[in-house]
């Protein structure tokens, strides 16, 4: 059997399903990626700004990059990817999806039970009182201050070296460990924990499958590899 319909067949027979998306699959809609030439802003490389070392010495200059890729952001729309899973979560039983992204095109795009592990471009945090708020201004006044306490605003994103929120990483590992079929699309699996859960779903019995333009550090673990863009393989799951 071909990898795209024996994929298909486990997606209909499967009694919990959980799909696990990264850049790749927003790369369809013109969001770039960090690791193609296009991840860079000035010369800076997404390393060197989306840490708490450089918001502590430089928040403005984060803020700057934030408010740049909000803008571009703003102008991007789900893709037949992200409308594919959203009619999957519809169609199938048990169905969680598990993102990297923090652009907000899958919710834009109607899924419901999703776990942004890495944050949401489009909320805030406030440093001083913690207090969390959408924001969707583009330009963001620089620097955003707390309507509550008046403290520094800053991305409500998992930064490089923090850790990710308690509740997010159980509610996922549950999901991991209890599901029969993982769907892995557009993602490295160099940044963990999430390129851990490959293997996870694997050891579990389930059986995993992966969608991406290029082999991955998973390639060689999981059931099947589907070589292609997101945009035209996850539609062809329905
Ligand atoms: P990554 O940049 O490390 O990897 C992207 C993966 O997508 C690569 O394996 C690449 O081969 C694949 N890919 C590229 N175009 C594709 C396409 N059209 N179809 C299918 N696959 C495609 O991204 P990552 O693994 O998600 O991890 C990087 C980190 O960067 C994450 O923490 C994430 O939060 C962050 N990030 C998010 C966004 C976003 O929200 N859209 C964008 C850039 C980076
Ligand atoms: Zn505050």
């Amino acid at each position: 059997m071909d990898p795209l319909a024996q994929l298909k067949e486990r997606i209909s027979g499967a009694r919990s399903l959980v799909v696990l998306t990264g850049a790749g699959i927003s790369a369809d809609s013109g969001v770039p990626t960090f690791r193609g030439t296009d991840g860079l802003w000035r010369s800076f490389r997404a390393e060197d700004l989306a840490t708490p070392e450089a918001f502590a010495r430089d928040p403005r200059l984060v803020w700057e990059w934030y408010d740049w890729r909000r803008g571009l952001i703003s102008t991007k729309r789900p893709n037949a990817a992200h409308v594919a899973l959203a009619d999957l979560e519809r169609r199938g039983p048990s169905f969680h999806l598990i993102t990297q992204n923090v652009d907000g095109l899958h919710r834009n795009a109607g899924s419901q039970w999703l776990t942004e592990i890495h944050g949401n471009i489009w909320m805030v945090r406030c440093t001083a009182c913690g207090s969390v708020e959408p924001n969707h201004d583009v330009p963001i006044a620089l620097l955003p201050i707390c309507r509550h306490c008046r403290g520094l605003l800053r991305p409500h994103i998992v930064w490089f070296g923090e850790a990710l929120a308690a509740a997010d990483i159980q509610q996922s590992l549950k999901a991991v460990q209890s599901c029969d079929v993982l769907l892995v699309v557009g993602t490295s699996g160099v940044v963990y924990p999430a390129a851990g859960f490959a293997s996870l779903a694997k050891e579990q019995g389930a059986f995993v499958a992966e969608i991406n333009i290029e082999p991955t550090g998973n390639s060689h673990i999981v059931d099947v590899a589907v070589q292609g863009r997101a945009r035209d393989v996850v539609p062809l799951l329905l």
